[in-house]
């Protein structure tokens, strides 16, 4: 087994980086190539079919079969144009990773010809036989089937299959027969439905040329890259994408050289070569760097309307497992691959934007945008204070779970980082606008609301230890976990901004009903809701031990274990909020609380397993083979007549055998735990055994193996080492 990993580092340390050319010289000649884009539409599209999509785009309306047969010919021949044999319905289903179903582009015909098919019908709606997603009880209790349907604000794309053909796929939602979303876009463009509604509804207060309200999402996305041969060598690796033991090497990332270093030739070209693959899929890819921790990067796109920013970011994930593939690399996505250096996130840099252009949540030099800003800024604030919960349920994961409190990572607990200078102009309106206003003052002014621009410009601090923090335009959630959906995240903030605006509303109009003027009422509601809310507020260390303590003094929640986050849906008040927005009804919720607990379980327990397996037939048996060799030499000593030479290597025999037992016991005590647990009968409460009594004996084991990492032959050690995963590039 030793020399399997030895193999693996001989063929790891002899490859070279891969020739990379560009798909073309311009970016402008291939950015797009590959999509169903607007262009492509407007040359191949009647003008009467062409505005009928680019409406149904807009407004999210539905388009008649005689348009769809128009569209779906059109799309064949395009498709085909470009080398695409089949097509295939591409969605989201609610396991986390995306899912097609290829079908080929032609029939055969009674007399065995083939003929191409592909009709309007196929493009809106495709059945797959998807009996084996998980729908959390769903599709039992209302009907067997379930169907994909066309989402035509997300553009149809190629994918290369890579055998030579090409296949073209088509963004979808995955919803049962009788209507349940059993995917992550359907109550996603839901949720962004509602925040349109409530948001432009807000912004008419200011300006009445706003009738539209767009999400913005732009994710960065984190992630680890090592060699193919290293990670074959890992079976903990392979299945369930972490390390589970390892050492921590001599050199991790206290230099944080890797985070200033160049990128590994291998490596670069890796990244140059998904970065073309993903231009020609119109993913807007932007940054390329190295991270903190050795061995991890980060790729970021330009922000985008947040149901396309999600599509492009689960494709850009494909995108980068298949052409690592290429390059002899894996991509590592899961949130905390290896112990005791930073994990991986997807932070979500997320706001709103009008159809007139403005960003509802930078700050403007004109005293009634300041305003307005502020509005949504001081909403955005009250929604996450009172729904922080669900927040941290929306990020709730089996790896994030190892992520979120660990090494350079925000805690469990939800705040918000505004700077200094927005608080400062926080805590101003709060004492100002007990103020009386006189004939013709200007109450912008008295308001010290024109100063505000200028004391932000003026300010560009960074705080990169908050969960939520605000950046100078946008909020940046970066509790996220990096193998996440952020589907869950934004179907949630957008969700309870929407539902925070509609009452913003309310208590805006109850106050105008009453003969107050409008400036002075939204100012003392916005006070009133910072007064409310500021206990969220935290400009220090988040990874500090005095913040947990501090955010505890504060009443702040800090909901370590997934199954316990996770619960926060099924209270009332979630169920209500949901449901009262039209973005998921209670059976949704509660079907998706059901696949989250039974996602966590079987992650859990495939770790629990691998640990198992590792440390009974890779650590312990290497342990026992070393310790025959020690007994030897012992015995060799002793035969020399050198019975006190021969005690030091006695003593390591007993520190061997120590650690066996502990391992060995501690193995099978955790079978046993699992045993238990499986048998609880209540799939929340085995969720919770797992969470508890199960990973409880993670630590013990692997603390004993790392130790027999350090005392065990480097020549026998089976399992590829830290410092090799790491550096070896
Ligand atoms: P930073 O240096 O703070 O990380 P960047 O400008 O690099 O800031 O942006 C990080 C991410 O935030 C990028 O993906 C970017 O497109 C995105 N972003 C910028 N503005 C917005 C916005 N208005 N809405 C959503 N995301 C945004
Ligand atoms: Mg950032």
């Amino acid at each position: 087994m030793a020399n399997f990993r030895f193999k693996a580092l001989e063929i790891a340390q002899s490859r070279q980086a891969l020739p990379v050319t560009p798909p073309a010289e311009r970016v402008g000649d291939y950015y797009g190539s590959n999509t169903f884009n607007n262009e492509v539409m407007r040359a191949l599209l009647s003008p009467e079919a062409y505005l009928k999509i680019t409406e149904a785009i807009e407004t999210g309306g539905r388009i008649d079969r005689e348009i769809a047969d128009e569209v779906a010919n059109a799309m064949k021949a395009w498709a085909v144009s470009k080398g695409a044999t089949h097509y295939t319905h591409w969605f989201q289903p609610l396991t986390g990773e995306t899912a097609e179903k290829h079908d080929a582009f032609f029939d055969i015909t009674m007399d065995g010809k083939a003929i191409e098919k592909f009709k309007g019908g196929a493009l809106v709606q495709q059945e797959p036989d998807a009996s084996s997603f998980p729908s959390g009880g769903l599709r039992n209790t209302f009907e067997a089937r379930g169907y994909t349907g066309w989402d035509p604000s997300s553009p149809a794309f190629l994918m290369d299959n890579g055998a030579g053909g090409k296949t073209l796929c088509i963004p979808s939602v995955f919803i049962s027969y009788t209507g349940e979303a059993l995917d992550y876009k359907t109550p996603l463009l839901k949720a962004l439905a509602a925040l349109d509604k409530s948001a432009t509804a807000v912004c008419q207060y200011f300006d009445r040329n706003v009738t539209k309200v767009t999400a913005t999402l732009g994710p960065e996305q984190e992630y680890f890259v090592i060699d193919k041969a290293l990670f074959y060598a890992r079976p903990d690796l392979v299945m369930s994408g972490r390390t589970v033991f390892g050492h921590s090497p001599a050199r991790g990332q206290q230099l944080e050289d890797h985070y200033f270093g160049t990128i590994p030739p291998r490596v670069n070209a890796f990244m140059v070569d998904f970065e073309f693959e993903a231009m020609k899929l119109g993913i807007p890819v932007r940054t390329r760097h190295n991270e903190v921790a050795p061995g991890q990067f980060e790729v970021a796109p330009t922000f985008e309307e947040v149901n396309l920013a999600i599509d492009h970011n689960a494709l850009l994930m494909d995108l980068m497992e298949k052409v690592a593939e290429k390059h002899n690399f894996k991509v590592l996505f899961h949130e905390k691959p290896f112990a005791g250096i930073n994990g991986s996130g997807k932070h979500n840099n997320w706001s709103m934007g009008t159809n007139t252009g403005v960003n509802l949540l930078a700050p403007s030099t004109k005293p009634k945008e300041s305003l307005r800003f502020l509005t949504f800024l001081v909403n955005v604030v009250k929604a996450v204070h009172d729904n922080a919960d669900l927040l941290r349920a929306s990020i709730a994961s089996a790896g994030n779970e190892h992520r979120l409190g660990a090494n350079e990572a925000p805690p469990a607990i939800v705040s918000i980082f505004l700077g200094e200078s927005l608080t400062k102009a926080l805590e101003d309106l709060e004492v100002k606008s007990e103020i009386s206003l006189n004939k013709g003052d200007n109450v912008y002014y008295k308001l010290g609301i024109n100063r505000i621009p200028s004391l932000l410009r003026d300010n560009t601090d960074r705080n990169r230890t908050s969960p939520f923090a605000f950046t100078g335009n946008k909020f940046e959630f970066r509790a996220v976990g990096g193998g996440a959906n952020s589907s869950s995240t934004m179907i949630v903030l957008n969700s309870i901004v929407a539902n925070q605006l509609n009452q913003f509303k309310q208590d805006l109009d109850a106050r105008l009903a009453a003969g107050e003027k409008k400036e002075l009422a939204i100012v003392d509601i916005l006070k009133k809701y910072y007064t409310d809310t500021k206990r969220i507020l935290f400009e220090g260390n988040g990874y500090s031990d005095e913040w947990v303590e501090e955010a505890a003094r504060r009443g702040l929640s800090n909901i370590k274990s997934s199954p316990e986050a996770l619960e926060v849906y099924l209270k009332p008040e979630s169920l209500e909020l949901f449901e009262k927005l039209g973005v998921l009804s209670h059976a949704e919720v509660e079907s998706r609380y059901e696949i989250e607990l039974e996602k966590y379980i079987k992650k859990v327990q495939i770790e629990s397993r691998v640990m198992g397996d590792l440390a009974m037939n890779h650590v312990v048996s290497t342990a026992l083979k070393y310790q025959n060799k020690l007994a030897e030499t012992a015995r060799s000593l002793v035969d020399l007549g050198m019975t006190e030479e021969a005690e030091p290597v006695k003593d390591l025999i007993r520190e061997i055998s120590r650690r066996v037992l502990t391992i060995k016991n501690n193995v099978h005590e955790m079978t046993e735990t699992r045993k238990k647990a499986n048998n609880l009968g209540n799939t929340a409460d085995t969720a919770k055994m797992y969470a508890t009594d199960v990973k409880d004996f993670f630590d013990v084991i692997r603390y004993e193996v790392d130790k027999l990492e350090l005392i065990i032959d480097d020549e026998d050690w089976p399992l590829v080492k830290y410092r090799e995963m790491l550096f070896v590039k």
